[in-house]
């Protein structure tokens, strides 16, 4: 019986501490939110910019249902694209450098159209293990071999790539930006001087980079200086910086003709609805002007580091607004989470599948309106709380 069977998955994934719920918010996606009916500072939202919520992006929104309403209709090659898509496209492909830009409904669906539309049967996809779920989904599902190599080593893609060379037809090395689950950033300089050698494509998901770094916050490939020519394919999901929702692919005119043709994850589903262009449009121009978001999160980064470096706890080394603090034991992340939700702090409880089995973690996001008191507060809970727990 299905139902008995889909029963005992649900128990046994309790029994495993892995069991997920959803709380509810009743206020803005904010650093200040009410969470289950309690007032908590959130530490896990990736709205990095504090731009979810921003009077000039709610505005545009606003502005863009009243004058395109709420749907969009249709898929964008039958009659859902508009004037609002449009502009937002050509403003993205001018701040990325690229030749073009093409809207996708999500950064998910982004990256599944992609690889489906690039990498055929006889080609080879050479993957970052702690690549973002989505891409590892789409290295699945396209007909092309997946290769996956451990994560930031350079030598074992060197390996794979040596002994495919000959086996494969194309070849399309794909990493994160900014891994979402530890939050170091990409060898991008070395990645692409392996995919210059071996006369492979270098695809970047930089959902955590785009926005937050680079001086004019290019993301991870202006960090690095990477013209299109070396990253052929730049993914910029707009749910994390940029506080709304759908994902922006960007390259030359043959990348993206070849994604409006092939991608079925383009082709097949309604348009987002203009609004959300509209919206995405005004949070672009707010990166582009205020400087001083990025510099704010910065030094909260810096802060964060040397607070937690006071108080003893070991958080993953990483520059950027994810920090990490591994717990290991799934129950006991759980727990932690749970008493640090009762004191206040809303603080996701990452397990397996999202990380390894055995590295269970609180996984820390840093916004622009975080203050000092907020992070002091935060780790001298998790302190006292792990200190406790043992
Ligand atoms: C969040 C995320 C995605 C998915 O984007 P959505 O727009 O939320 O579907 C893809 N890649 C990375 C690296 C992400 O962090």
């Amino acid at each position: 019986m299905l139902s008995h069977i889909l029963n005992q998955r649900l128990h046994d994934y309790r029994r495993a501490d892995l069991y997920r719920t959803r709380r509810i918010l009743t206020t803005p996606q904010s650093v200040l939110v009410i969470c289950d009916g309690k007032s908590q500072v959130s530490f896990c939202s990736n709205d990095y910019l504090s731009l979810a919520n921003h009077p000039d992006v709610i505005q545009a929104f606003k502005k863009g249902v009243e004058k395109y309403g709420a749907g969009s209709g249709a898929s964008q090659l039958v009659s859902g694209y508009n004037e609002a898509h449009q502009a937002l496209e050509e403003a993205f492909a001018k701040f990325l450098k690229r030749d073009r830009a093409l809207l996708f409904s999500s950064g998910y669906l982004a990256n599944l159209g992609v690889l489906h539309a690039l990498m055929r049967q006889e080609d080879g996809i050479f993957q970052d293990k702690f690549n973002h779920a989505s891409l590892i989904d789409a290295g699945r599902l396209s007909s092309a071999c997946l290769q996956r190599y451990a994560h930031g080593d350079i030598e074992h893609l060197k390996l794979l790539l040596h002994k495919h060379t000959k086996k494969f037809n194309q070849k399309l090395i794909v990493t994160d930006g900014v891994f979402s689950m530890n939050g170091s950033i990409a060898f991008l300089d070395r990645l692409t001087e392996q995919a210059k050698l071996h006369d492979a494509w270098l695809m970047v998901d930089d959902a955590h980079g785009i926005g937050v770094l680079g001086a004019t916050g290019g993301g991870s490939v202006e960090h690095f200086n990477l013209s299109q020519h070396e990253v052929p394919v730049l993914i910029c999901p707009l749910g994390k910086a940029f506080g709304c929702c759908g994902a922006i692919v960007s390259g030359s005119e043959i990348l993206i003709e070849n994604l409006i043709q092939f991608a079925r994850t383009f082709i097949y589903t309604t348009a987002l609805p203009s609004a959300v262009a509209c919206a995405a449009l005004a949070s672009l121009k707010i990166i582009q002007q205020e400087n001083f978001r990025r510099e704010k999160l910065n030094y909260l980064i810096r802060y964060f580091k040397q607070a937690a470096s006071r108080r003893n706890l070991n958080f993953q080394q990483s520059d950027t607004a994810i920090q990490v603090f591994i717990i290991g034991d799934a129950a006991r992340t759980v727990q932690m989470s749970e008493k640090l939700f009762a004191r206040g702090y809303l603080i996701a409880a990452m397990r397996s599948p999202s990380v390894k089995k055995n590295q269970a973690c609180l996984r820390m996001t840093l916004n622009y309106l975080h203050e000092e008191k907020h992070i002091d507060g935060l780790l001298n809970n998790l302190a006292e709380i792990y200190a406790a727990s043992y």
